[in-house]
Parts: structure tokens; C-alpha cells; sequence
């Protein structure tokens, strides 16, 4: 008998990357091995070299396909073995693993919005829907678009054991959160990826697209992040730690920014629920800061804080590698 694993990996593209998928029959028994598909294909190699190899790094139960079937989330190495320079995964375990004593835990907030065809989902053939305000957690057929592939996208999440920790409405009509966490990393990021791949591939039997862009409509709507929340064992006891954390952020804000998302600038406007890209701030409750410390943790005098910045298409092995680098780099000095 055999069984179907499905191999997940991040590509080459840019400004953004964006994630692969391809089918092995796999005997039972059997781990579902080593592989490789086509750089050339993927902006990840040239044609005469093209061979690039897929390593296993996490497989998760496939809930679409059922059964016996896998998910098979894989990095990407030359052959030589070593990480493919668009692999940001291993960078991302060194960090997580050099300060491992600070048990990093994320939560991410994932944005995104539901297109069909050219206008996001649920907007009028012509002009404009009526102006933001009653879709944020709303409810009705006016207001809300998609929550049958929110909801199927739920189920997927938890069949394949990751940490989903809620979903929500957005602001902007057919916009949409997801949020994976509080949880480790890397594993915060791969469990990201494989949600975000369960989410296009679902909402592909819907014939709707998922748009991961920053600002996917100009003007007076909001744009899609993915708010980084993050603790280490020392925030989670002690509030000093916690403004500690994002006094440091606030040292090494352009080099965040600079990798938190491609047209970052496009959505940090100031407006909309964030903070410029030029100023750092932080500051309780304030979704007008770049660091939202929520009053739960004020009041507890303990807990995370939230990197309101990352745009929703940014990569979660770059953003929480470099929070780790950040926070417990400061921390150990
Ligand atoms: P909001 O929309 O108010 O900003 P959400 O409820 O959407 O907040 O997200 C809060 C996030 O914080 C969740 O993803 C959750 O996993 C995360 N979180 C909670 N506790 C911690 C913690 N100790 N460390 C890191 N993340 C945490
Ligand atoms: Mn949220
Ligand atoms: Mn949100
Ligand atoms: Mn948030």
C-alpha cells in the first residue's frame, strides 16, 4: 500500500516568495524521503543546473486529501546539502537555537484578502463598497464575504494539528485574520506556511484567489498585516523584560523594516492603524504604535508585546529571526 505526501516549499520569487507544491507516492512504512524538483522553474537556479533538493522538515496529517495522506513542509538545500541561498529557514533555527535558553514563543496575526477576479471579494462590479466601519467581526450577508473558506480553512488548520488560535473579520471587506501561536519558532513559521498554503489551496475550490498584499486597495481602506507577537521565559514573568524588548526593537527599527515585507512603506503610513515607517514608538493599547503592549499584560505586569509592523506578505522565518536576533541579542548584552 502506499500514501500521498504533498511537498510544500518556499520559492525564489520576489518582491515576495511564494509557496510550491508537488505529489509523491510514498510506500507505507516509509518517511517520506529526500527529494528534488526544478530551480529553473522557480527563480531558484539556472537550466543547466537546475536540480534543487526538498529536505523534510515538518509533516503534518493532510486535510484536504484525508486518509493516511501528509503535508510535507521541506526546506530548500543546494546539493551539496547546504541551504539554498533563498532558504531562510536555517538561518531562522541557528538564531531560534543559539538563544535557545530565551524559549522564544510567537503568535502571528495573519491578514489577507479574498479576491475574485480583479476586486476583492464581495465588492461591487462598479465603484465602491460603502466605506469602512461595519465589517470589522461583523455579521450578515452585507458585510461579510467568504466565511465559508474562512471557516473550511479553520478545520484545516486544526485536522493538521497546528496551533490556530482564532480567526476574525477584517476592517476592509473581504479581508480576513488568521492567527497561529502562541508557539516557537521555527515552528511558528512553518505552521504559517502550512496555513497559508491550506488557505489558497481551499479557497481555489471557491475559484477565489488569496492576496497576501500590503495595501491591496489604495486609499481609505486598511492594509493586511501580520502583527508578530512575542514573548521570551523572562517577558513571561517579568514586565522590566517586556520594555526592555521593545526598547529594543526601537534601536534597530530600519533594519525591520527594511525586512518586514515588500511595499511596507505603501501601508505604514501613520494612518489606518499603524505608525509611520520612519518613527518607532510603543506604548500600551496604542494601535497607532509601531509596539502594542496589550493592557492585559500592563495590568499583569508580565507577558508579550506586539510588533504591529510585519506586512501580511512578509516571510516568518525572516521576521521572528530577526526579532530573536533583536530582543535576545539586546538582552544578552
Ligand atoms: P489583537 O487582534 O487584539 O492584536 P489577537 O487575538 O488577534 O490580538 O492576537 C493575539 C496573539 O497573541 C495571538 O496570536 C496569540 O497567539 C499571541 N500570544 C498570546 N500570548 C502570547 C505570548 N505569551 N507570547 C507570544 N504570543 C502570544
Ligand atoms: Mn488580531
Ligand atoms: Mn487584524
Ligand atoms: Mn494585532
Amino acid at each position: 500500500m502506499v500514501y500521498k505526501a504533498e511537498y510544500l516549499w518556499l520559492d525564489g520569487s520576489s518582491p515576495s516568495v511564494r509557496l510550491r507544491s508537488k505529489t509523491k507516492i510514498v510506500e507505507d512504512g516509509k518517511h517520506p524521503p529526500m527529494w528534488g524538483f526544478d530551480g529553473s522553474s522557480t527563480q531558484q537556479a539556472t537550466g543547466d543546473n537546475s536540480d534543487v533538493v526538498l529536505s523534510p522538515v515538518l509533516s503534518v496529517p493532510d486535510p484536504i486529501r484525508g486518509g493516511k495522506d501528509v503535508l510535507v513542509l521541506s526546506e530548500t538545500l543546494l546539493t551539496d546539502m547546504k541551504p539554498h541561498p533563498t532558504n531562510t529557514r536555517a538561518a531562522c533555527a541557528a538564531s531560534s537555537e543559539k538563544y535557545g535558553d530565551f524559549d522564544t514563543w510567537f503568535g502571528i496575526e495573519q491578514e489577507y484578502t479574498f479576491f475574485e477576479g480583479a476586486a476583492p471579494l464581495g465588492w461591487p462590479e462598479n465603484g465602491f463598497p460603502a466605506p469602512q466601519g461595519d465589517y470589522y467581526c461583523g455579521v450578515g450577508a452585507d458585510v461579510i464575504f467568504g466565511r465559508d473558506i474562512v471557516e473550511a480553512h479553520m478545520d484545516a488548520c486544526l485536522q493538521a494539528g497546528l496551533h490556530i488560535a482564532g480567526i476574525n473579520a477584517e476592517v476592509m471587506p473581504g479581508q480576513w485574520e488568521f492567527q497561529i501561536g502562541p508557539v516557537g519558532t521555527p515552528r511558528a513559521a512553518d505552521e504559517l506556511w502550512i496555513a497559508r498554503w491550506l488557505l489558497g489551496r481551499i479557497a481555489e475550490d471557491y475559484g477565489v484567489t488569496v492576496s497576501f498584499a500590503a495595501k491591496p486597495v489604495p486609499g481609505d481602506w486598511n492594509g493586511a498585516g501580520a502583527h508578530t507577537n512575542i514573548s521570551t521565559k523572562q517577558m513571561r514573568s517579568d514586565y522590566d523584560a517586556c520594555i526592555a524588548a521593545a526598547e529594543a526593537l526601537g534601536k534597530n527599527a530600519a533594519e525591520h523594516i527594511a525586512n518586514y515585507g515588500a511595499g511596507i512603506e505603501d501601508r505604514l503610513t501613520g494612518l489606518h492603524e499603524t505608525a509611520s515607517y520612519k518613527d518607532f514608538s510603543y506604548g500600551v493599547s496604542d494601535r497607532g504604535a509601531s509596539v502594542r503592549i496589550p493592557w492585559q499584560v500592563a495590568r499583569d505586569k508580565k507577558g508579550y508585546i506586539e510588533d504591529r509592523r510585519p506586512n501580511a506578505n512578509m516571510d516568518p522565518y525572516v521576521v521572528t529571526r530577526l526579532i530573536i536576533d533583536t530582543v535576545c541579542g539586546d538582552a544578552s548584552k
